[in-house]
């Protein structure tokens, strides 16, 4: 990635950012700002984000302006996403955030250590680059897209990796939902520690 980016956090490649539903996970059904930043190198094949992955190609945007932008809307929560955000220094971002009152909640591989203060932290690991293992520990949730039938053991594998109280779910990767959304209802009848998550958003047509 050529993009050089202050270490500070302060300005951040920002590719979109939409007020919208979460519609997948714990938070699912609640109003949220989204705040989509560029770059990424885990390289997941069935990635729907592929246009995230070079940082070059979106502009440095200053945390404060983005801040000011998630303040417009009655949602008062956030989801900082990707490409992969955690290759980003997010204290400052998520510390601007909170001292107005918006929860910040991120979605992350978990490929870079964590930066950032948060009110949830979705980890969502990808067999193209390891998660560092620390971040388990600080995860609310685990979200585990399920590709194919390997992925059930490779879930279970990271479920050992974060803390009781973590909630545990399978995601159907959309193209393979068909083939996958069977053998996620076996499984989580089977284990009912997993519950299911679907990509609602899709279904709602909504960003
Ligand atoms: S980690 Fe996310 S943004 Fe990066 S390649 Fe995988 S699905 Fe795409």
């Amino acid at each position: 990635m050529s993009l050089q980016v202050p270490e500070d956090g302060t300005l951040l490649p920002l590719m979109e950012e939409f007020y919208t539903i979460q519609g997948e996970g714990y938070h699912s059904g609640k109003a949220a700002y989204f705040i989509r930043l560029g770059g990424c190198d885990v390289g997941c094949h069935w990635c729907d984000v592929k246009e995230s992955w070079d940082a070059s190609l979106h502009p440095l945007t200053h945390a404060d302006q983005i801040v000011a932008n998630a303040e417009q809307y009655p949602g008062k929560a956030v989801v900082i996403t990707g490409g992969e955000p955690l290759i980003y220094n997010l204290d400052y971002l998520t510390s601007e955030l909170q001292k107005r009152g918006i929860k910040t909640f991120i979605e992350t591989s978990g490929a870079y250590p964590l930066s950032g203060q948060w009110d949830w932290i979705c980890l969502s690991p990808k067999k193209f680059k390891s998660p560092v293992p620390s971040i388990g520990q600080h995860a609310g949730e685990l979200k585990v897209i399920v590709f194919n039938k390997s992925d059930f053991a490779w879930a279970e594998s990271h479920a050992q990796l974060v803390s009781p109280g973590c909630k545990l779910y399978l995601q159907p990767e959309w193209s393979k939902s068909q083939e996958m959304i069977p053998l996620i209802i076996d499984y989580v009848k089977e284990n009912p520690k997993w519950e299911i998550s679907l990509q609602t958003h899709k279904f709602l047509n909504i960003p």
